[in-house]
């Protein structure tokens, strides 16, 4: 593929935590992007000269592009399309009722644009999105243009990790395109020339599984680290030893083996999900994705055990969780584990209160009673227990001996396992992590 850096305008929908990356990400690479979104906070942040969202690295490149010219935001989906030979589609894919994948934000914003594309133009699915979505989006660009009009969709999903998305877009393991035409997704391959990934052309259906199925082993890799450190935690040996041992060999790989809360965030709860119903509806049924679900699905019960093993009734009790965003580098906290934690002890009678370096914006309307402090030591001062939440790396250099001195009870849940327990023993704490086995004395 030879690179590609003609001033072929590019047209991204929806500037969330992805479309704003790759938007900001194709520009750097030298490319014409108009980024389109109908969240007008989001439009003002932008135009103010920062990302509406955290992401390491992202407002330095934001307001590069900007001054460059080659980024510009529009609500206007007419503006954002006219002239593009590409129009990303980015927005969101929530979880509906029944677990499938909610496409409505696709069809509304097909909708808005459809009668505005260029003959010629390319609509790539970024979002993930189920099989058959492709031929869908077809159908309805066919059925709005009728028969002479030239366009082509291709399936292009996104693998990158928030908290380091710049970096995991512009360096991926593998950048999957798929089609049913073989120049229009050679043309998007062409996007990703100067990008130093193998990449994979495909057909729609295959690209759409394809990402499904990882985050779908992703999760699978999770909820076995948890219930393995389950098992641990009973017959008192150090799971994350055991993590470490089972991860030299190459074939299983030592990443997405840490034990913790649960996963959460914005994809792997709803995209395994999401096979689970595309599962019932196409009469296969997902059994063991059904499992890692309830096992993921008790994890936050499990780490609220585990403090009830130390304290005993929580009722009336200020408890503080250190950490609310699903995990670190990001003020996300779609399905965190932190905020189930947190029902879990509202509806026992606890007093919760919270500090995270960033995601308190966003949780505020989640759960407005949880009461929030500017750092770790106000939150924990006079508390009867605290639990580490999200692997901060900040709460990894908390003074441990302050920090014990200033609760009413020295308890640390650290369900991130990212302190050392003989360490917090030694500064005074009563120290639990998740699947160490047994508890130093304290
Ligand atoms: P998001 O909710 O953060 O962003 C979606 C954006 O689309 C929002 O800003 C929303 O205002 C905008 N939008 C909705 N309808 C619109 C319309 N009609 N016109 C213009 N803008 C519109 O979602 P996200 O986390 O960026 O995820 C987007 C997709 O990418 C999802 O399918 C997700 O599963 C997938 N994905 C996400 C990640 C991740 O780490 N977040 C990684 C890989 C893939």
């Amino acid at each position: 593929m030879t690179p590609d850096r003609s001033t072929k305008k590019i047209a991204v929908i929806g500037l969330g935590y992805v479309g704003l990356v790759i938007a900001a990400c194709f520009a750097a690479a030298g490319r014409r992007v108009v980024g389109v979104d109908t969240n007008l906070a989001y439009l003002e942040a932008l135009r103010a000269g920062h990302a509406p969202f955290h992401e390491p690295g992202l407002d330095e490149i934001l307001a590069e592009q900007r001054a460059s010219g080659r980024l510009t935001y529009t609500a206007d989906a007419s503006e954002g399309v006219r002239g593009a030979k590409f129009v990303f589609l980015a927005v969101g894919t929530p979880k509906n009722s029944g677990g499938q994948a909610d496409l409505s934000q696709i069809e509304a914003a097909l909708r808005q644009f459809v009668l505005l594309l260029e003959h010629g133009v390319s609509v790539v699915i970024k979002s993930t999105v189920p099989v058959r979505t492709a031929t869908r989006v077809r159908e309805f660009i066919e059925e709005a243009r009728g028969p002479d009009f030239e366009f082509s969709v291709v399936s292009n999903p996104e693998f990158l990790q928030q908290g380091r998305a710049v970096e995991s877009f512009l360096k991926p393991d593998r950048i999957v395109i798929g089609g049913d035409c073989q120049d229009a997704v050679e043309r998007v391959a062409v996007l990703y020339a100067g990008f130093d990934a193998p990449v994979l052309l495909t057909d729609h259906e295959t690209a759409a599984m394809i990402k499904y199925a990882s985050n779908a082993f992703l999760a699978t890799k999770v909820s076995f680290a948890n219930e393995m450190a389950k098992l641990c935690d009973a017959v008192g040996v150090d799971f994350l030893t055991v993590a470490r041992g089972v991860g030299m060999d190459h074939r299983i790989s030592p990443f997405f083996m840490s034990p913790g809360p649960g996963f959460g965030g914005s994809c792997l709860p709803k995209d395994v999900a999401a096979l689970v119903a595309l599962g019932a509806d196409s009469g296969v049924e997902m059994i063991m994705l059904k499992e890692v679900l309830r096992v993921n699905h008790r994890q936050p019960r499990y780490v609220y055990n585990k403090l009830r093993d130390r304290i005993g009734e929580v009722k009336g009790r200020k408890i503080t969780l250190l950490g609310l965003s699903f995990k670190a580098d990001t003020d996300d906290v779609r399905d965190s584990p932190a905020l189930d934690l947190a029902r879990i002890l509202i509806s026992q009678g606890a007093i919760v209160h919270a500090y995270d370096p960033l995601a308190e914006p966003k949780s505020i309307y989640l759960l407005p009673s949880v009461l929030h402090h500017p750092d770790p030591y106000a939150a924990c001062s006079g508390a009867d227990a605290a639990i580490i939440c999200t692997e901060w790396p900040e709460f990894r250099k908390m003074d441990l001996e302050r920090l014990g001195a200033l609760m009413s009870t020295p308890v640390l849940i650290d369900a991130r396992n990212i302190l050392d327990p003989e360490s917090a023993a030694r500064h005074g704490i009563r120290y639990t992590g998740v699947g160490r086995g047994s508890d130093p004395a304290a």
